[in-house]
């Protein structure tokens, strides 16, 4: 442990020398800490993926299956290697993040086109699960961003959406700006997130339901991504929620001035 024994001088100044080292070193204790936990849990959440693939690749080379049940395994197979893909690639993108070897390539965008595309993009994915998506973005807005990752960063809310709403359930994009700022929404009405739960949401594989989550895909890493991009446009992101009405994400970034 990075612990810190100066002098206790009173009130003096060496003795808030001493105080602030000591929470100098509190802060790199907790970044190891925090750096520690994050490893083994991607050791296990890594591992679990794993042991289904190789547990039901075990089977379907060794019993003999009907040609249904087989399928079934296989398709298993299959899903756990794309959660694995998926989170290796996130993982990447933090490393990447974490490095500081993420590079940020602002061009002019038009939020309106920009939003317009979006919606173009991912509306076949709401329809086919019976839900709508609808972007409002009524003047020409602009903002200095990196356009694939404010695309990743929709994206990944996006997918949350759909994921966490049901049959008949609708999200809006909405677009607006304040004097200084531009201010994205994404609102959804699906089940929504316990108050609880929502201090946590951001936080590397963090899950409110890890049982269903499985079952829905993810890797939990989705939002600390967006959150990180967020920071790294310079720009916060909050959440409101209500369990069983639905999620409110908003982005704020600092506005163009032309
Ligand atoms: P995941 O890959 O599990 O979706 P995320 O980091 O994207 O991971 O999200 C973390 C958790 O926050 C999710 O598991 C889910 O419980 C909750 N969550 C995120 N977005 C929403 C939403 N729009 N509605 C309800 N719950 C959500």
């Amino acid at each position: 442990d990075f612990s810190v024994s100066l002098p206790k001088t009173g009130d003096d100044e060496l003795g808030d020398l001493a105080q602030s080292i000591q929470l100098l070193a509190n802060d790199l204790n907790y970044l190891r800490e925090e750096r520690n936990d994050f490893l083994s849990s991607i050791s296990h959440e890594l591992r679990t993926p794993l042991t289904y693939i190789k547990g039901y690749a075990d089977i379907v080379q060794k019993r003999d299956l009907s040609a249904e049940d087989r399928n079934q395994y296989l398709s298993i197979i299959l899903e756990e290697t794309i959660r694995l893909s998926e989170m290796v690639k996130n993982l990447f993108d933090l490393a990447k993040i974490d490095k500081n070897t993420f590079d940020i390539k602002k061009t002019h965008i038009d939020l309106q086109d920009f939003m317009k595309k979006i919606e173009t993009k991912f509306s076949p994915a709401f329809t086919e699960k019976g839900m709508k998506l609808s972007v409002g973005c009524r003047e020409t807005i602009r903002l200095s961003a990196d356009a694939s990752r404010l695309e990743q960063i929709i994206y990944n809310l996006l997918d949350n959406a759909i994921k966490y709403s049901s049959f008949g359930d609708k999200t809006t994009i909405s677009v607006s700006t304040s004097k200084k700022h531009v201010i994205i929404r994404i609102i959804d009405s699906g089940r929504g997130i316990p108050e609880k739960e929502l201090p946590f949401i951001f936080n590397r594989f963090y899950r409110v339901d890890k049982s269903r989550a499985r079952t829905l895909g993810g890797t939990g890493l989705g939002l600390a991504i967006v959150k990180e991009l967020v920071h790294a446009h310079g720009g916060t992101i909050s959440v409101w929620s209500r369990e069983g009405e639905g999620t409110v994400f908003e982005l704020v970034f600092k506005g163009e001035t032309e």
